[in-house]
């Protein structure tokens, strides 16, 4: 059956990005009807503020004014993921987004690294990530800005308020055609033959028919949990973390906002901490198994860089995903799919991917089961390759202090993730896989960061004259250096290219 009605439901930042994005494709089918549903009285999560880089292309492809989304959103700049008391307590390391150096001679550039280490070479690799070091003295300009034809441009994200982002989005998409309606969706219909949702009914009675449904409702998955029966794939035991408490608070210290998220573990749990321009969004995710409300809340509390600004928002969750995503004609984006931690700021992400694997798999010709089974498969395997991800942060642990790390620290881990540890242990070698999000220095910053550090490197390192090679790394550090010495501070540059009103 042709698509000429889609309807989403759910006003998140899952539905307006879903909206938003949708919203281009009636520039060449005018017909084509779009309308999402949304409930003022339910409300949104809205506590994702922390993204990571391919969200940056994601505005980029809506032709986002960049200056204008940030000064609307109250954003910063985000450079990478400090994590603090990981590995021990005490410890910290960044997870910078970019790379560290970059290839010689074929050879990834942590090998050429671990090489010179060995002969003596006292740097730490971080002095070799462009994004760590502009981190590390608070200074910031976006890639554009400056020229470099020795070094990979500067990755960023951002940090942005995501209530106001949806809100954003609601003015982009609602100016492209996108038709709104306000209300609590009370019942869902199926069509008796082939079991696709023929219509959602509103609680004022209104019946919305649509050919296709996209379901934003989040954790609760009106459509594809609670109306198609799909079933949840649950990853408790791998990410056993299952409640949160959210509280923003003012930067009391007028200190300039960090240009990464503060992940820091606690007894049960972790903490983060977003700078946005105004703000400070925190957060306390912890394992009821091991910690209660009250207890998680004071703690919160205690590590807070200012005076909470709001109630705590306390909110239950089991990582996991949908078993499937796209089930007949209803695909779940958001939270109605799935959710693994927001340690990795990869929730958002994974609505970006979603979006862009739905606008190239669908055909307004109508659904077909091979559009189904590649949206299911594509999105299964980024799910996996990121929980190994998250789960590492866990299991990589030499924390013993509290039966909660006590658990983490000898539990079972997914096979796909052993192999992965044991081979960074013998050589450092690390394979990304199925296109897998995560990059190498994105493996090798949080395994070294967190304690497992290489026995050897590629023995293609060997290769070069160990004065090639420092000859290379000289001229990478010399131009991260310079690079950073003339950059401006975040604070000023966030002063002049987007302040909030
Ligand atoms: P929601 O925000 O829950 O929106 C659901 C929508 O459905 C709402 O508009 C609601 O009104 C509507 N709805 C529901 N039922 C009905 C109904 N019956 N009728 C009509 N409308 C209905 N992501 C990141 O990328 N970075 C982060 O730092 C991050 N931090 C997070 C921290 C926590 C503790 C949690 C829980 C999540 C975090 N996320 C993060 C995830 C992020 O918040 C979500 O992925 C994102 O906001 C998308 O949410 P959503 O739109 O799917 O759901």
């Amino acid at each position: 059956m042709a698509i000429e009605r889609i309807v989403i439901v759910g006003g998140g930042t899952a539905g307006w990005m879903t909206a938003a994005a949708l919203s281009r494709m009636k520039a060449g089918h005018r017909k084509l009807e779009i309308v999402l549903v949304e409930s003022e009285q339910i409300g949104t999560v809205g506590v994702g503020e922390a993204t990571i880089p391919p969200f940056v292309d994601f505005n980029r492809l809506l032709e986002i004014d960049e200056a204008e989304m940030l000064a609307a959103v109250q954003g910063t700049f985000k450079v990478g993921i400090q994590f603090e008391n990981w590995g021990r307590i005490g410890q910290s390391y960044l997870h910078p987004f970019g790379t560290y150096g970059y290839e010689i001679d074929g050879v990834s550039f942590h090998h050429v690294w671990h090489r010179l280490k060995q002969a003596g070479d006292p740097r730490p690799i971080q002095a070799f990530n462009l994004e760590t070091m502009a981190a590390h003295f608070g200074k910031f300009l976006r890639t554009p800005d400056y020229e470099s034809d020795h070094l990979p441009p500067m990755n960023y994200a951002y940090h942005i308020d995501a209530t106001r982002y949806a809100r954003f989005l609601r003015s982009y998409a609602e100016a492209r055609g996108v038709v709104r309606r306000e209300g609590r969706v009370a019942d869902v219909a199926l069509d008796g033959e082939s079991g696709h949702v023929a219509s959602i009914t509103m609680d004022d009675g209104e019946v919305m028919p649509g050919d296709f449904f996209v379901d934003c409702s989040g954790f609760r998955g009106l459509l594809i949990e609670q109306a198609l029966k799909t079933g949840y794939e649950d990853w408790s035991h791998y990410l056993p973390c299952n409640r949160a408490v959210a509280l923003p608070c003012e930067r009391e210290d007028g200190s300039p906002p960090a240009l990464f998220t503060r992940a820091t573990a606690h007894s049960a749990g972790w903490q983060w901490r977003v700078p946005l321009q105004h703000r400070n969004g925190n957060g306390h995710v912890y394992c009821s198994e091991f910690m209660g409300d009250d207890e998680a809340h004071a703690i919160l509390v205690a590590n807070l860089a200012g005076k909470p600004g709001a109630d705590p928002n306390f909110l239950r969750f089991v990582t996991g995903r949908r078993k499937k995503f796209w089930n007949r004609n209803v695909v779940a984006l958001g939270l109605a799919a799935g959710f693994m931690e927001p340690l990795e700021s990869t929730s958002i992400h994974l609505v970006n991917t979603g979006i862009n694997k739905l606008v190239s798999i669908l055909s307004l010709d109508g659904v077909t089961q091979e559009q189904e089974d590649a949206f299911n498969r594509l999105t299964a395997k980024e799910y996996l390759r990121i929980r190994d991800f998250l789960v590492l942060h866990y299991s990589a642990t030499a924390r013993d202090d509290s039966p909660f790390w006590n658990h983490v620290r000898t539990m079972d881990v997914p096979d796909t993730l052993k192999e992965k540890i044991a081979l960074f242990r013998s050589n450092g070698q690390i394979f990304r896989e199925d296109d897998e999000l995560f990059i190498e220095t994105s493996w090798a910053s949080v395994m070294m960061g967190q304690g497992i550090q290489p026995n050897g490197h590629n023995v293609m390192a060997d290769a070069l004259p160990l004065d090639q090679l420092r000859g290379e790394i000289d001229g990478i550090e010399r131009s991260i250096r310079y690079l950073v010495e003339h950059m401006p501070s975040h604070a000023d540059y966030l002063s002049k290219y987007c302040k909030a009103e």
